[in-house]
Order: structure tokens, then C-alpha cells, then sequence
């Protein structure tokens, strides 16, 4: 199967113009295109050779992209190693390998690959059901993978009847059909025992968060007889976890009515109560300060915003919203109430977050207890010599 384009030819030859080379054989996947000595026309995804600073001899395999801050992406570092389908075939494997290692086959929502941390740069795949959803960063992961032959491969290692691919672009409805019917219907999943659907056309990220698994266990096995509320609450992932770990009542508060529509259709997909359940569609920082006025409290409560920094310009400002949204969320947690909050910046570093609790606690008048810090799951793998893939964080907190 044809993974990769078709590259006939010999690939480029670039050249560092910094000693970089500690840093790309410890793991770290790109070169920016200000560390190339030169940056010829080529077209997006255009095979590369990287030579080094000093002597000019290999350091990495890879593609290009002229247009691209990101000029190169690595490949691999193997010497003498061609990049081929059958380098793409290995890799494929070795991020499906590791899925199965992670899950059974009742885990039917999943991220098969994500990207560099997979060895695949710049190609993201989710599956979810019979639906795998892909997603290419940008005209280099365009120019350089196969997606035809991708797809087929997907529809036939992993028996899809459907092959999208969600375009990068922030307009909601934007992809194309790649094998199968169009999926406008939500697509059916089952994530944990917990059954949910991914809107694949139109939802967030590729239709669900599916990096949040491993939280939405955790607010589950802590909410036996709480009153939760879950703000950023968008499709109802941590509220159905919650109603089914036990909680008394839960409330999920989004911008969005459709999400909320489909929280409620979440809720009853598993057999809750719809009296325990209630959906309020209101800004955040609104029905918090709300709330706080009303001295209303919950004992459980989760907030997961969307990124307040979308680039490193923005974080001074960002942090100071997560503060205020922490401040805000502590003001209506109850004493000894649990206090979850998530920031999915990568901008945002951990320390970083960890001091914005900090502040916003201070901020509400009240102490915290940390009682865990925790992040992306293992179907979100990144290289270690690469924290700027670390974007997760999730900090849980008992406050006083
Ligand atoms: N916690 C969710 C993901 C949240 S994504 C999960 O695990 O599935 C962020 C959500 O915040 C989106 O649904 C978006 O509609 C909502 N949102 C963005 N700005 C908001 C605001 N100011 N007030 C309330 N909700 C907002």
C-alpha cells in the first residue's frame, strides 16, 4: 500500500546552520527554518536529507517544508535509513502495537496515531467505532503522506467502514470522505465501559476529547454522593463518568447548546437518571460569579477550558485567566470540596499552571491540598526530548 507519496529523485540536501544535532539525536522531531543554512524551493513534503553544521554529514531523514516555520520534520535518525512505505509500514505498526498493549477490544475509542510522539510526523488518526478520523498538520504532512493509501490501510488493518479526514481549519464541517460514506451521523463508541459519540464532521478536535480517558476515571471513582459541576462541560464526558461513578446530582455548564444537547443524550446513552442531570448553557465565568453570589456549592467541581493561549505571545494574559477561572471555580466549592482543573495549552507549562492554582486559591480566599497532577494518556505519546508536545495538564486539588 502506498503510505507515503510517491518520491522519485534524490531528496534534498539541507544544511544546519547551528549545532543541533545533540538535541535531534535525543529525540527533538523539528528544525526551524532560521537553524537551516539555506531554504530552497521545494514543493511541501519534498523528501530531505539533514546534514550538519560542521562537516556536513547526515544527521536525519526526513521532509521539508519551504513555506513552513517548521521547516523539517525528522523521520528518522538511523544512518544510511531510507524513508519509504515500508519505513511508513513499520511505523504504523509499531503505533498500533502499542495501542493494542494499552487496550482491549472493548476500548473502541482511541488515538491511533499522534504524530511525532508515534514517529509519524505531523499525521494525527483517532478511531473511533467502525470510524477512523485523520488529520494532517499542515501542506508538508499533505505533500509528503499518502492519505488514499492510508486510509486503505486503516479500512483494512482495522476493519473501518469509514475514513475521514477532519481539515485543519477551524470551520466546524470542513473534511473530506475518504473511504465509506460520509459520517453525518455521530459515530458510536465505547471508551471505558462508558458508551459516547464523536461528531466527526462537526465536533471539537476530531469529534470528541479522547485525552481526558484517564481523568474521566478518575472524577468517576471520586464522586460517589457528590454534587458536581462540570464547566467547559462540551459533550458530557466528565459529567457521564461522574452521574455513573455515583454522583448525587451533576450539573454541566457549556457556551455551546448542540454540546449540551448531546450531553443529555450522553447521559441517557447509559442509563442515567435524567433528574440528576441538568445542562446549563451560559458562559463560565458568567454563571460562576452567579453562582458565588447566590453562595450556591458543589463538592466536586471540574473546569477544562478551552486554550486560553493559543500562542507564547498570549500567556501572560492566559495564565491570568486560569487564574481567575480557578479563583472563580474554588468560590463555589464546598469546604473540603474537590477542585479539577485542566489547561490544554502547550504554552502553558506545568509549573506555570501549578502557580496560577496557586494564585487563583489565594485569590478566593481559600487553601489547597494537591492531591494529584496528571496529563495526556498513553495514546498521546510524545518524545521525551520534546515537552512542547506535553500539552495536558490536569491538576486535582482537595480545597479547604
Ligand atoms: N471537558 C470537555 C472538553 C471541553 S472543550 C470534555 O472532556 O469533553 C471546551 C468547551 O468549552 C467547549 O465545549 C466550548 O463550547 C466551551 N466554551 C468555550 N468558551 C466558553 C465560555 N466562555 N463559557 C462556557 N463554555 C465555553
Amino acid at each position: 500500500m502506498q503510505l507515503i507519496q510517491p518520491f522519485t529523485g534524490s531528496p534534498l540536501k539541507l544544511r544546519l546552520a547551528r549545532d543541533l544535532v545533540r538535541s535531534l539525536r535525543r529525540g527533538h522531531p523539528w528544525v526551524f527554518a532560521d537553524a537551516l543554512r539555506q531554504r530552497p524551493r521545494a514543493a511541501p513534503g519534498s523528501h530531505a536529507v539533514l546534514l550538519d553544521n560542521k562537516k556536513g554529514r547526515r544527521v536525519a531523514a526526513g521532509y521539508y517544508d519551504p513555506k513552513n516555520p517548521i521547516a523539517f520534520r525528522v523521520c528518522t535518525l538511523a544512518p544510511g535509513e531510507l524513508i519509504n512505505n515500508r519505513w511508513a509500514q513499520t511505523q504504523f505498526e509499531r503505533a498500533l502495537a502499542l495501542r493494542r498493549a494499552l487496550f482491549d477490544v472493548t476500548m473502541t475509542g482511541f488515538r491511533l496515531f499522534n504524530g511525532e510522539g508515534d514517529g509519524v510526523p505531523g499525521l494525527i488518526c483517532d478511531i473511533y467505532g467502525g470510524t477512523g478520523v485523520i488529520q494532517l498538520d499542515g501542506a508538508g504532512p499533505r505533500g509528503f503522506w499518502h492519505l488514499p493509501g492510508i486510509a486503505a490501510w486503516l479500512a483494512e488493518t482495522l476493519s473501518l467502514q469509514c475514513v475521514y479526514e477532519r481539515y485543519q481549519s477551524r470551520r466546524a464541517g470542513t473534511g473530506q470522505t475518504l473511504i465509506g460514506q460520509p459520517p453525518v451521523e455521530p459515530v458510536f463508541f465505547i471508551e471505558n465501559g462508558v458508551s459516547f459519540t464523536a461528531d466527526v464532521m462537526r465536533g471539537q478536535k476530531t469529534g470528541f476529547f479522547l485525552d481526558q480517558r484517564e481523568n474521566r476515571q478518575r472524577i468517576r471513582s471520586l464522586s460517589a454522593g457528590r454534587q458536581v459541576l462540570n464547566i467547559f462541560g462540551y459533550t458530557g464526558g466528565f459529567s457521564v463518568y461522574a452521574g455513573l461513578g455515583g454522583a448525587g446530582h451533576v450539573t454541566t455548564v457549556d457556551s455551546a447548546g448542540p454540546a449540551l444537547m448531546v450531553a443529555n443524550d450522553h447521559w441517557q446513552l447509559n442509563g442515567l437518571s435524567p433528574a440528576q442531570h441538568q445542562t446549563v448553557r451560559a458562559d463560565a465565568f458568567a454563571f460562576l460569579e452567579t453562582a458565588a453570589r447566590k453562595s450556591e456549592r458543589w463538592n466536586l467541581v471540574i473546569s477544562d477550558p478551552p486554550s486560553f493561549a493559543t500562542s507564547q505571545a498570549a500567556l501572560p494574559k492566559a495564565l491570568q485567566a486560569y487564574q481567575n477561572l480557578i479563583a472563580a471555580g474554588a468560590s463555589v466549592t464546598a469546604g473540603d470540596g474537590l477542585l479539577a482543573v485542566a489547561s490544554c495549552s502547550s504554552h502553558v507549562k506545568l509549573a506555570a499552571f501549578l502557580n496560577a492554582c496557586q494564585e487563583g486559591i489565594s485569590a478566593a480566599g481559600r487553601r489547597a491540598t494537591l492531591l494529584g497532577s496528571y496529563g495526556q494518556p498513553a495514546d498521546h505519546p510524545t518524545p521525551l526530548a520534546f515537552p512542547e508536545f506535553q500539552y495536558l495538564k490536569f491538576i486535582l486539588l482537595r480545597v479547604n
